[in-house]
């Protein structure tokens, strides 16, 4: 089997912990969170705790179907968050991982016109991302297995609800 980088549970929790430990180190004291759903949200309530930032803001983004395999381009789902929300706040996009680039682009960009600062936070960077995140605990070029997404869904697409 090919080789994975492998993030548990709780290494979640320390890694989060140290990226949040860079983030108030660097100085940068974000007024609201904006997450990257689905993978996103679990980074984006951890850093809100321990930078105590309560304001958080999601967007939901569909790029990956599968291991490696994705849409031709990520593609912003609504409800796209309101840009008056964001007017002039110093923004900190946060997200799983930075693999090609292109979701954070899209969300940064969506950004840019309308705050007055915006930096990335991310567990992983991968070598080829066209966007440099600020913040990067990790770099790695394997496939990350998540803790929130290794697992199956407990249901089925039929509605049938697996055994645990
Ligand atoms: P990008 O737009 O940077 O190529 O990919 C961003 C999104 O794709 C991530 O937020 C994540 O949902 C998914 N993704 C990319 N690489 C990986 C990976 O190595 N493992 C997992 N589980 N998801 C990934």
């Amino acid at each position: 089997a090919e080789e994975r980088e492998e993030l548990s549970w709780e290494l979640f929790g320390t890694a989060s912990r140290e990226l949040a430990h860079t983030i108030a180190e660097d100085g940068f004291a974000p007024d609201l969170v904006l997450s990257i759903a689905r993978g996103g949200l679990f980074v984006a309530g951890a850093l809100g705790y321990a930078l105590d930032v309560k304001n958080l803001h999601v967007m939901n983004v569909e790029f990956y179907t599968g291991v490696d395999q994705r849409l031709d381009l990520p593609v912003m789902l609504p409800p796209v968050p309101n840009v008056v929300d964001l007017t002039s706040k110093k923004v900190l996009i946060a997200d799983d991982v930075a693999d090609t680039g292109a979701t954070l682009k899209l969300v940064r960009d969506f950004c840019l016109d309308h705050v007055a600062e915006v930096r990335s936070a991310v567990v992983y960077e991968k070598p080829h991302s066209t966007v440099k995140c600020e913040y990067v605990w990790r770099h790695t070029d394997k496939w990350i297995n998540f803790p929130w997404s290794v697992l199956p869904p407990v249901v089925q697409r039929s509605g049938q609800v697996l055994d645990a």
